[in-house]
């Protein structure tokens, strides 16, 4: 069970959402325009956001990029239409995933237990980092380096990589990437992955005509490998 607080203004969505969601075992309070929105998350600290992007007093969008100024917490962007260029803006405001409407509430409510599950924290025991050549990946603090320079990704970019050095060297596909990263079945979104690769390169240093770590196997899929071994 999770505290969850859903923003959305249009009523039967909310309603029934609210209730479905209260029935699964989370604790949901709503709001219906951003600005309350706002104050709830603040004052009320829950465990995610469930934010639409379409509301009466100010653009979702906004509210996601006043929201993460001051507060890490997880947010869900409903977002009325399946376009790509719009989740990737979104995703890439700090979003940490997106459903699409018309979604059930059973939808949502595996995408809140996955985004929660790969929140902060997670078990103690031996460092998990991940070293592959001049490359460090910090699974707990969520942090990599490259040289020794801090890389600034994007939650989804880092759970990409994340995913890659938990491979080290073998080639993952882009389906195992789609259920695995954005746990989304494979099926035509396939350009998901290439867009977050082709950043995430952008990030390394690297392209794809000229790759360093982010190696792809055409047709197959990308691996991740240090350059010493991978030329
Ligand atoms: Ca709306």
């Amino acid at each position: 069970m999770a505290r969850l607080l859903l923003i959305e203004d249009d009523l039967t969505i909310r309603t029934p959402l609210v209730r479905a969601l209260r029935e699964r075992g989370h604790a949901v309070a709503a709001a219906s325009t951003a600005m309350t929105g706002l104050r709830d998350a603040l004052d009320d600290r829950p465990d995610l956001v469930v934010l639409d992007l379409g509301l009466p007093d100010l653009d979702g969008r906004e509210l996601l990029r006043m929201l993460r100024a001051v507060s890490a917490v997880p947010v869900i962007v409903a977002t009325a239409r399946d376009d790509e260029r719009e989740i990737v803006r979104v995703l890439d405001a700090g979003a940490d995933d997106y459903v699409v409407k018309p979604f059930t509430a059973a939808q949502l409510d595996a995408r809140v237990r996955a985004v929660l599950r790969r929140g902060p924290g997670g078990p103690a025991g031996a460092d998990p980092t991940v070293v592959v050549g001049g490359l460090r990946i910090d699974p707990r603090a969520r942090q990599v380096s490259l040289d020794g320079e801090p890389v600034e990704l994007t939650p989804r970019e880092f759970d990409l990589l994340r995913h890659l050095a938990s491979r080290v060297g073998e080639v993952v596909t882009k389906r195992e990437l789609l259920t695995e990263v954005w746990q989304i079945p494979y099926g035509g979104a396939d350009k998901t992955v290439d867009v977050h690769l082709s950043w995430l390169r952008r990030k390394l240093g690297e392209s794809a005509q000229q790759p360093r770590y982010l190696h792809t196997v055409r047709g197959v899929g990308v691996r991740l490998i240090s350059p010493e071994v991978g030329g």
